[in-house]
């Protein structure tokens, strides 16, 4: 593989970024541009206009995502796509997948500047919604396109205000065709922070990142006997919030038994929620996520059976349910290969890694062979606005992204 003497327009790519940044800008360098918002039309009107400058053709589906393609010889041939998302969580940083989508305008750009011809054609998207937090669950751009939710599911989604997705889509404008979907892809590739410490830590400039952990949520209910805090003596209570502290406190136990298994207790709600009342009912989250399914899905049944457990003890009644799963996901070995060989080549140091987050790629896997680029996050920070990635890196993240669109892109 030859590595390009092209190189990417550092100036013009961060001024692009600057500009991304004032849309939706909130204090202290943060952004909120809730996807479907009037601050998200924003951005996308500018986003076409910069894709429109390129001379590409644009193109809006039925789920709001936006395309910019640019034709190759084999213009029949399946698309090599590139992008990720323009919104943000309500006090989200400048970068996260904005990044992934502004460096890929900057691969377009340069290419054009060449009059640089490839075989396959290729696809600029921003997906709708990655962040899921006016509609949840996440990723439903993507999802969408790749046959994991039904339009009649994404549709119907609603914010906190009652609004679904369909009346937020048609408001600001970005209704477009079903036809207009991608469909034929060869290759995925979406640039993204980190969003972990891992990187910085290691001192290295480039993640490639070889799959996307599964994760599963489970929602835990723990009922007791709900009293007065004054007559009620100690041993005769059944004080669920008591139970619950033991059960998050084994869960963290049995996490740390488990290479690789994260677990977080993120959601407690305590009913009544009185200061002289003993409680009668708590339910709590857990998050769980491991890169291999096998070991996620036992690690939940020990969990399961040990919270069981601490019940019978404690004679509370308990139900867990889990509301969300989601499976891992491993990328394409021959992307990844491709990545780090580039990068090898272009001297910036790297590492494998596997993502905790979700991203557009997950489902993208699913339509073509997919990989993803990490760059890293400053002190690991991200959905806050004090996210920051260098923008020595960001240079070298586009440089890479640069040469490896161009190797996919064309036939050797
Ligand atoms: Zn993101």
């Amino acid at each position: 593989m030859e590595i390009t003497k092209l190189s990417i327009n550092r100036t013009r790519l961060l001024e692009t970024i600057n500009i991304s940044s004032k849309i939706g800008a909130i204090d202290n360098g943060g952004l909120n541009r809730l996807a479907l918002t009037h601050e998200d039309k924003l951005m996308r009107n500018q986003f076409c206009e910069w894709l429109k400058a390129e001379n590409l053709e644009v193109r809006v589906d039925d789920f709001g995502n936006i395309y910019g393609r640019r034709n190759g010889r084999k213009n029949n041939g399946p698309a090599i796509a590139i992008g990720s998302h323009l919104d943000t969580q309500p006090c989200g940083g400048r970068y996260d997948g904005i990044l992934g989508v502004l460096t890929s305008l900057e691969v377009i750009r340069v290419l054009n500047e060449h009059g640089i011809e490839t075989d396959y054609p290729i696809e600029i998207i921003n997906f709708t919604n990655e962040e899921g937090a006016r509609f949840s669950p996440p990723m439903l751009g993507s999802g969408g396109v790749a046959g994991v939710f039904t339009k009649d599911f994404i549709y119907n989604l609603k914010d906190t205000n009652g609004k679904t997705f369909e009346e937020a889509l048609k408001e600001i404008g970005y209704m477009g065709d079903e036809e207009n979907r991608i469909k034929l892809v060869r290759n995925f590739i979406e640039l993204h922070i980190e969003q972990g410490p891992i990187l910085e830590r290691e001192n290295k400039t480039i993640g490639i990142v070889e799959g996307i952990q599964g994760m599963s949520w489970l929602t835990v209910k723990v009922i007791g006997e709900s009293n007065h805090a004054g007559p009620t003596p100690m041993e005769n209570r059944k004080d669920p919030l008591v139970i619950s502290s033991k059960m998050i406190t084994r869960i963290n136990e049995l996490t740390r038994e488990i290479e690789g298994l994260k677990t977080t207790v993120g959601k407690l709600n305590v009913s009544p929620n009185v200061a002289n009342v003993i409680p009668g009912e708590v339910e709590f989250t857990v998050d769980i996520r491991h890169q291999d399914d096998e070991t996620r899905n036992d690690a939940m049944e020990r969990l399961k059976e040990q919270l069981s457990t601490l019940a019978f003890l404690h004679q509370v009644e308990l139900t867990i349910q889990t509301p969300w799963d989601s499976n891992a996901v491993t990328f394409s070995p021959l992307i990844t290969d491709v990545i780090s060989e580039t990068a090898e080549k272009l001297n910036f140091s790297f590492k494998r890694l596997y993502s905790g987050p979700g991203h557009d790629a997950k489902y993208m896997s699913y339509l073509g062979d997919t990989g993803m680029i990490f760059l890293p996050s400053i002190n690991g920070i991200s959905h806050n606005v004090l996210e920051k990635t260098l923008d020595d890196d960001i240079e070298k993240g586009a440089t890479l992204l640069l040469s490896v669109i161009l190797s996919l892109s064309t036939e050797n």
